[in-house]
């Protein structure tokens, strides 16, 4: 039976290893028919994408350092004479100097904050400028955020910052991009263990408290985040635009702790 995104083509961005949410998404897209391409960070990263592309028979596009928007373009353009058009784009990119996720918030330098912002927020919107070239029927663009966005977290800091003004900008880029039926939505995902996740302070503290008081009683898995994403950038979710899902095992639903969670 052909999948809920079969003749769908998508670029997936993030992919650092085997333990990222993009490889999750690129996983579950395959599975349900996509045909893939991937970019990578930096050459240390090139080793570690290109095995994982050929595990999915998915293009290998290039370089992409969001702070270098030569290189969008360049992997864009690839892309556009690989396959002409595009369907989908998953972003699965943030960055925050370590020094700065642990401690206060009031703490940020200037020079952080900008970097942080750019990397993880406005290179979504620096990618919807190059996709909207590609997507004449129609596409979807996805990016994932966190709980951080909406409230207070510890460590959390400058990215909770980003991740708000992330999950502004797939409102304003939906209201953009509908007329031109280009859906975008966000991911909102609970904590996992990820190359990313582990320059945040006390990181497996949050994993445990999650656990004990999410309505799940358990955290998230990168194939359930996958599986999502599939979701939202197939037809079966084409009425949905300007969206943030939670995807946490329902913590964002929690307001105060679980009595019978043993303490931490
Ligand atoms: P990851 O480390 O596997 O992926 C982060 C990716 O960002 C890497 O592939 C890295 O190359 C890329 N990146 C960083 N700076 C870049 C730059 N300048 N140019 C291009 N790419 C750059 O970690 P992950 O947890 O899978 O992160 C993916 C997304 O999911 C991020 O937006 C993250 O904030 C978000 N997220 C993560 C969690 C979690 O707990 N892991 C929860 C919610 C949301």
């Amino acid at each position: 039976a052909p999948g809920i995104l079969s003749g769908k083509r998508g670029l997936i961005m993030g992919v650092a290893n085997n333990r990222s949410i993009a490889w999750g998404i690129a996983q579950a897209a395959r599975q349900h028919g996509a045909e893939l391409a991937f970019t990578y960070q930096g050459e240390a990263l090139k080793k570690r994408v290109e095995p994982l592309a050929k595990e999915l028979d998915a293009a290998v596009v290039g370089h992409c350092d969001v702070t270098d928007g030569a290189t969008i373009d360049a992997v864009f353009e690839e892309v556009k004479r690989l396959w002409g058009s595009l369907d989908f784009v998953v972003h699965c990119i943030a960055f925050s100097d370590k020094d700065e996720l642990t401690g206060r918030y009031v703490e940020t330098s200037e020079g952080n904050f900008t970097k942080s912002l750019l990397i993880s927020c406005y290179s979504f919107t620096a990618i919807a400028q190059r996709a909207e070239k590609l997507m004449n029927e129609g596409g979807s663009l996805l990016t994932l955020t966190y709980y951080g966005a909406e409230k207070w977290m510890p460590h959390y800091n400058v990215m909770g910052v980003a991740k708000a003004a992330l999950e502004a900008s797939v409102r304003y880029l939906a209201a953009d991009l509908g007329p031109k039926n280009i859906r975008v939505n966000a991911i909102s995902a609970g904590p996992i263990k990820t190359l990313a996740a582990s320059g945040i302070g006390d990181f497996r503290y949050i994993l445990k408290w999650n656990e004990y008081n999410s309505p799940l009683r358990r955290t998230v898995t990168i194939e359930e985040v996958g599986e999502t994403a599939a979701y939202l950038v197939s037809d079966m979710a084409r009425g949905m635009t300007g969206e943030i899902l939670h995807v946490d095992a329902g913590y964002h639903v929690v307001g105060m702790k679980n009595p019978e969670a043993p303490d931490l």
